[in-house]
């Protein structure tokens, strides 16, 4: 209950209007001390206007976030390859605008399949300890975990990690491929349509396995290869439905629809597009080359907005558990 009057607190605020009066409001206390510092691996501390490493004195709170992402600028032995790999992945997530974010039309359609696949990876969480999810977006199918079980989630992008955080409080901005928390902290973790979007899945996965505990619950939804060719199928069945659809809305509202078109284009959003969709087999050999077993792999259906789709949206779930 308590959870739950939290979560609708902060998901009437927007981005602009939050102001932090403490640092508790920033992440709440009991997960601080799953925190490392990304620069020396000591351990952070709060004080009453910043959250620090206790060695360095580096300081994490940045938007008011927790940031654990650093400045390009500051890091001096990169390679050449290395700098434009990370200004790459910047731009796959840093580069969709607060407008995008904050698109309802185009988010609605993806909140209501998060919530609709959080019901069937749900099961899959046990209630002990604690959770980390990786990749959360806007944060709603992270809210949707934390009334079950204590959680926090990471994101890379600035703006939407501001806008998961007015979803669910327990939030903080890192890398992937460089999880600024202890070994062995979570019972379970969740990349949940994410790792489609990590430049480097194979470090992910590593970090991954140095975080959770050994008997804890690794579960990846991704789609592969396979997947998307069925949804092709799918969307090419579903086309005489769309044509039908269309001439009847001409037909009967020709100025309500050609409104509707004209905003559509103007308002046109965009979400991250997957960097790579390897094959079911390539991603299995990936995950088990990284110390995990696969205890059941399954397809789970997805939410589309036609009913044709629907049938024909599938997305890989990997059950993983430490070798
Ligand atoms: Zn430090």
């Amino acid at each position: 209950m308590k959870m739950c009057k939290k979560y609708f607190k902060y998901k009437k605020k927007s981005i602009h209007s939050i102001t932090y009066k403490n640092m508790t409001e920033i992440i709440d206390n009991e997960f601080i001390k799953l925190l490392k510092c990304n620069n020396c691996n000591s351990n952070i501390h709060e004080n009453k206007y910043n959250i620090l490493c206790t060695k360095c004195n580096k300081n994490f709170v940045q938007n008011n976030l927790l940031c654990f992402i650093d400045n390009l600028d500051k890091k001096d032995n990169l390679t050449e390859e290395d700098r434009n790999f990370i200004q790459e992945s910047e731009k796959h997530i840093q580069g969709i605008s607060a407008n995008d974010w904050n698109n309802e039309d185009e988010w609605k359609s993806i909140d209501n399949r998060a919530e609709l696949r959080m019901r069937k990876v749900l099961k899959y969480i046990n209630n002990e300890g604690i959770h980390l999810d990786i990749g959360i977006g806007r944060g709603d199918g992270t809210a949707l975990i934390a009334k079950r079980k204590k959680t926090i989630g990471v994101e890379y992008g600035t703006l939407v990690a501001q806008i998961a955080k007015t979803n669910y409080k327990n939030v903080i901005q890192a890398n992937a491929s460089e999880l600024p928390f202890k070994d062995n902290m979570f019972t379970s973790i969740t990349m949940l349509d994410s790792l489609e979007h990590i430049l480097n899945p194979k470090q992910a996965l590593k970090e991954v396995f140095r975080v959770l505990k050994n008997d804890g619950k690794l579960i990846i939804q991704t789609p592969t290869k396979e997947d998307f060719k069925i949804k092709k199928l799918g969307v090419i069945l579903n086309k005489p439905y769309v044509l039908f659809e269309l001439i009847l809305k001409v037909l009967l509202s020709p100025k309500i629809y050609l409104n509707k078109y004209k905003n559509r284009k103007t308002n046109k959003s965009k979400a991250p597009q997957p960097i790579e969709i390897p094959r079911t087999r390539e991603y299995v050999k990936k995950i088990i080359s990284e110390n995990f077993n696969i205890e059941k792999n399954r397809l789970i259906n997805y939410w589309n907005k036609y009913k044709i789709i629907q049938l024909f949206s599938y997305s890989s779930l990997f059950i993983c558990k430490k070798k």
